[in-house]
């Protein structure tokens, strides 16, 4: 199988020096196999993706000397998949609606127990309110996996990281799933897909064999390996990068425009510049 990597910014801000990280290492490692490299645009999220970000991203990363083979994926143009394989999700009994608000999860969580976190990958761990209430998908304001029951289906199930801080084979525990992630959200009655249902149906769809992506992610991929396992998916290489931080040893964030590529450019930085600046040999 061609090694394939891909990179996929939201449209929702400028691209700053992590993003080039990411994306000239995944773009790297792609031309080093002698592989593709793919562009998404993650524009789920409607109500914060702008043309103007997403026109930036494709000139930042022309800039950078970054190519991409094909044409460019717009999670907005996939809204159909999302929908089917929330469907069969759905006829397999791994999911139902929750009305809660995040007021009502944080409500419920009122006391959280020694050891047991309360945020995991997903956000706030879910207390399981709606789990049994079989309320009409028209009434939800989310749609979420009974992580348990998916657990159940898929497991055993395993990843292989190829990241320095991660590296090795990793297995999926139930427990591990059920305490430490909770019952995820898939799609939320404004968004077609949550992130964790997209990113695996798009990683699928395109062909990616290698997810080469910032440390931040890493708990997430849990999520994803389940989710490919419960739709037949492949489960690619995952590797995960160590984060560019700030001086004060901070991720950085959209709006740390400082840290822009743009501004760097701007600054009159050239692409070997940005390239040392992320710890990156020259090309
Ligand atoms: N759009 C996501 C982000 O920018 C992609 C994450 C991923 O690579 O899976 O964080």
């Amino acid at each position: 199988m061609t090694f394939t990597a891909r990179f996929a910014p939201s449209p929702t801000g400028p691209l700053h020096l992590g993003h080039a990280y990411s994306a000239l290492l995944a773009h790297d490692m792609a031309r080093a196999a002698g592989g593709r490299f793919l562009l998404r645009i993650d524009d789920l999220d409607q109500s914060r993706a702008r043309d103007h970000w997403e026109q930036q991203i494709y000139d930042d990363l022309t800039w950078l000397g970054i190519g991409w083979d094909g044409t460019v994926l717009r999670e907005s143009d996939c809204l159909k998949t999302y929908r089917k394989a929330l469907i069969k999700m759905n006829n397999m009994g791994l999911t139902y609606a929750c009305t809660c608000t995040r007021r009502d999860i944080a409500a419920a969580v009122s006391a959280p127990q020694e050891g047991v976190p309360e945020f995991g990958p997903d956000g706030r761990i879910y207390p399981g309110t709606c789990r049994d209430k079989a309320h009409p998908t028209s009434e939800a304001a989310a749609i979420r996996l009974n992580i348990a029951c998916a657990a159940a289906r898929a497991l055993p199930a395993q990843f292989t990281e190829t990241g320095s801080a991660y590296g090795g084979s990793h297995a999926l525990r139930a427990e591990d799933l059920t305490n430490t992630i909770g019952d995820v959200v898939l799609a939320r009655r404004d968004m077609a897909a949550a992130y964790h249902l997209a990113v695996v149906l798009d990683d699928a769809a395109s062909g990616v064999t290698h997810v080469i992506r910032g440390e931040d992610l890493f708990d997430a991929t849990r999520i994803h390996v389940l989710l490919q396992r419960l739709l037949d998916l492949p489960t690619p290489v995952y590797h995960h990068h160590a984060l560019i931080r700030d001086d004060a040893g901070k991720r950085l964030a959209k709006r740390d425009d400082a840290r822009a590529i743009a501004k760097y450019r701007s600054d009159g930085a050239s692409p070997q510049d940005i390239r040392a600046m992320v710890g990156l040999a020259s090309v």
